[in-house]
């Protein structure tokens, strides 16, 4: 199945957003073309956004629910720094007092 999305398209790479339609088969883009002319109030379309440093336990959400709320603000990637997980079952987490005794008289 063919769609064509006709609007304003922002090329991120050569920061200008120009008149165009863009051409989905079977819910791949294929095509990207400019148009002289869009009609007025027409859409703008914009590349998904990659979160390049994020720490999804921090929003006290699942991964799965995490990636919900993001898509719709426009991440469609992200890179996740786990260094605050936890995992209870493999090891239990220390006070600092407990990892460095003599530093805490
Ligand atoms: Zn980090």
């Amino acid at each position: 199945m063919s769609s064509v999305f006709t609007g304003y398209v922002a090329d991120l790479a050569d920061r200008r957003i120009y008149p165009g339609e863009i051409i989905c088969k079977d819910g791949v883009i294929t095509e990207i073309r400019e148009l002289e002319r869009v009609p007025e109030g027409s859409l703008y379309y914009l590349p998904g956004l990659t979160d390049a440093h994020v720490h999804v336990e921090s929003s006290m959400m699942t991964p799965a629910n995490f990636a919900k709320v993001a898509v719709t603000h426009g991440v469609v990637s992200a890179v996740s720094d786990p260094h605050e997980i936890v995992l209870p079952h493999l090891f239990r987490p220390q006070t600092a007092q407990e990892r460095k005794p003599h530093l805490f008289p």
